[in-house]
C-alpha cells in the first residue's frame, strides 16, 4: 500500500461500523480525500424508494464533509451481469431480457439511465465513478487468477472458479455469520454449485455451462463472473488498495460484504475496508417493498402524486440512517407541503447575514449531521426555528440557506407558477392507481378530465407524469 507513510486526514464525522459495532470516527487513510465505495443498483429494474434510501446514504455523507472542507472520491457499480436471482438462480438481466424479448445490454441501459435520472431528481450529485461489470471483466479476472496464486481460490471440476471460505480466517465478522456456523444446504449462496469443495465457498467465476449471452472467454473457460468479485474488483482499482468508507443496503451485510470482504482482504494481505455502514430497511404502509406484495413505489409514483420528489429525500433525512422507517404516502404529502412551506418562507425572510450567533447554531447544527448523520436532529432544529419569531428573518434565512448546502432540499427555487389544485392531483392519483390495477378504460376516462383542467398526462414504463398545458 502506498498509504503507509502518509498521515491520515481525521474528519469530525462519525458513522456506526457494522464491522466493529461501534461508532467510529471517520478518517481519510491517503491524509487528502475520503475514499468511498457504494454498491449500486442490479440494472434489470427501476429502483424503488427503499434502494434510494441507500443511494442517498452517500449524498449526505458527502456534503456534510465538504462543508467541513473534506473532499471525497465516491464509486458506484452498476451490476449488469452476474447477480443471480435467489428463487431461480438466473441472471436477473438474461431473465428480463427473455420476459421482455430485448437485447439483455439493451434492458440495461434503460435501467441505468432511468437510475441517473432518479437520482437527479432527488438532488444527488453523481458519483466520480460508475464502473459497469460488464466492462470489467478483465479485472476481475486478474483479481481472480491472484487469489488462485495466493492459495484462496480453486477451479472447480466443472470449470467454475471458487472462493476457499476457509482459506480465509476472519470470514463473518461483518455479519456474524460464521463459517462453522453456517450449515450445508442453507441457501446462502448459489446452492447448485456442486464441484465445490465445502458448502460455503463461492463462485468467482462460472463456467458457462449451457449459457451463450453474456458470456466471456477467460483462462478457465468460457463463463461469467460471479456477482461479489466485482466489488472487490472495483473498489481496489479505482480506490487506489483501500476504501475508508464502504456503504450499502443492510441486505447486502450477508454474503454479499462478507464475500467481498473475504475477497478483497485475501487478495490485499490488509484490510481493505475500515468502515463498513449500511443503510436499514424500508418499509411501505407498514410492510416491506416487494413486487409480490404490490407495494413498490418509484420516484415516478411520487412525481405522479404531484409531489415534490425531494420530499423523499426530506423522509430520509427526518430518520437516521440505521433506523428503519415506515413510510406512507401521508408522510411524504406532509414532507411536500413542509419543502413548500420553507420555499416560501426563506423567501420572505429574504437576504442571510452571518452574524456571530448565527454561526453559532449553525456549526451546532451541522455538528448533529457529523454525529452519525443525525439530520434527524438537526431537522427538530430548523422547525424550532422557523417557528421563533424572536429570531431575525435574516437569522433564520442564514440557517436554513447553509444548511440546505448540505441536505439539498432547493430551499431557494422560486415558487412554482402554476402548482396543482385538489382536484387535479386528486385526479392524478385516481389514474395511477387505475394504470396500476390495469382498468385501461377509466384511465383513459380520467386523462380525458385532466385534459380538460389543462394537466396532459404521459406514460411511460416508469409509470405517469404531466405537465400542466393551460
Ligand atoms: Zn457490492
Amino acid at each position: 500500500m502506498t498509504d503507509a507513510m502518509t498521515r491520515a486526514l481525521e474528519t469530525k464525522l462519525s458513522l456506526f461500523d457494522t464491522r466493529t459495532r461501534k461508532v467510529a470516527s471517520i478518517s481519510a487513510s491517503n491524509g487528502s480525500h475520503l475514499r468511498i465505495y457504494s454498491c449500486g443498483p442490479t440494472v434489470y429494474r427501476d429502483a424503488h424508494v427503499g434502494n434510494l434510501r441507500t443511494f442517498l446514504l452517500s449524498d449526505l455523507i458527502i456534503k456534510v464533509l465538504k462543508y467541513t472542507g473534506v473532499d471525497a472520491r465516491l464509486v458506484q457499480n452498476i451490476t449488469d451481469v452476474g447477480h443471480m436471482s435467489e428463487d431461480l438462480h438466473e441472471d436477473k438481466l438474461l431473465a428480463e431480457s427473455s420476459a421482455r424479448k430485448m437485447d439483455p445490454f439493451e434492458i440495461a441501459r434503460e435501467f441505468e439511465s432511468r437510475f441517473h435520472h432518479d437520482l437527479q431528481l432527488l438532488g444527488v450529485n453523481p458519483a466520480n465513478i460508475y464502473p459497469r461489470a460488464s466492462e470489467s471483466i478483465e479485472m476481475m479476472q486478474s483479481l481472480i487468477s491472484q487469489l488462485i496464486e495466493k492459495g484462496h481460490a480453486y477451479v472447480g471440476t466443472d470449470s467454475s472458479v471458487y472462493f476457499d471460505a476457509r482459506s480465509f480466517e476472519s470470514y463473518g465478522e461483518i455479519s456474524g455469520n460464521r463459517l462453522d456456523a453456517l450449515k450445508p444446504g442453507h441457501r446462502y449462496e448459489y446452492t447448485d454449485d456442486g464441484a465445490k469443495r465445502f458448502h460455503a465457498d463461492w463462485a468467482l467465476w462460472k463456467a458457462a455451462g449451457e449459457r451463450t449471452e453474456m458470456i466471456w472467454d477467460s483462462p478457465w473457460g468460457a463463463g461469467f463472473p460471479g456477482w461479489h468479485i466485482e466489488c472487490s474488483a472495483m473498489s481496489l482499482h479505482y480506490l487506489d488498495g483501500a476504501v475508508d468508507l464502504h456503504l450499502g443496503g443492510i441486505d447486502l451485510r450477508f454474503p454479499h460484504h462478507e464475500n467481498e470482504r473475504a475477497q478483497s482482504n485475501a487478495a490485499a494481505g490488509y484490510e481493505v475496508v475500515s468502515n463498513w455502514v449500511h443503510g436499514e430497511h424500508l418499509l411501505f404502509e407498514g410492510r416491506k417493498m416487494s413486487k409480490s406484495a404490490g407495494n413498490v413505489v418509484l420516484v415516478s409514483d411520487i412525481v405522479a402524486r404531484g409531489l415534490d420528489p425531494l420530499a423523499l429525500r426530506l423522509t430520509f433525512l427526518e430518520n437516521r440512517y440505521r433506523s428503519q422507517i415506515d413510510l406512507t404516502w401521508d408522510a411524504l404529502a406532509a414532507a411536500d407541503s413542509t419543502i413548500k412551506r420553507w420555499r416560501k418562507k426563506l423567501k420572505d425572510w429574504g437576504a442571510s447575514d452571518a452574524t456571530p450567533e448565527a454561526q453559532i447554531v449553525l456549526s451546532q447544527l451541522v455538528e448533529l449531521v457529523l454525529d452519525d448523520l443525525g439530520s434527524a436532529d438537526a431537522i427538530v432544529e430548523l422547525r424550532r426555528i422557523e417557528r421563533d419569531e424572536h429570531l431575525a428573518p435574516s437569522f433564520r434565512a442564514f440557517i436554513f440557506r447553509e444548511l440546505d448546502q448540505i441536505f439539498s432540499l432547493d430551499l431557494d427555487r422560486a415558487e412554482e407558477s402554476a402548482r396543482l389544485t385538489s382536484e387535479q392531483e386528486g385526479l392524478l392519483a385516481a389514474r395511477a392507481e387505475a394504470r396500476a390495477a390495469k382498468d385501461f378504460a377509466q384511465s383513459d376516462l380520467l386523462r380525458d378530465q385532466l385534459r380538460a383542467l389543462g394537466v396532459e398526462v404521459k406514460d411511460s414504463a416508469s409509470g405517469q407524469s404531466y405537465e400542466i398545458i393551460l
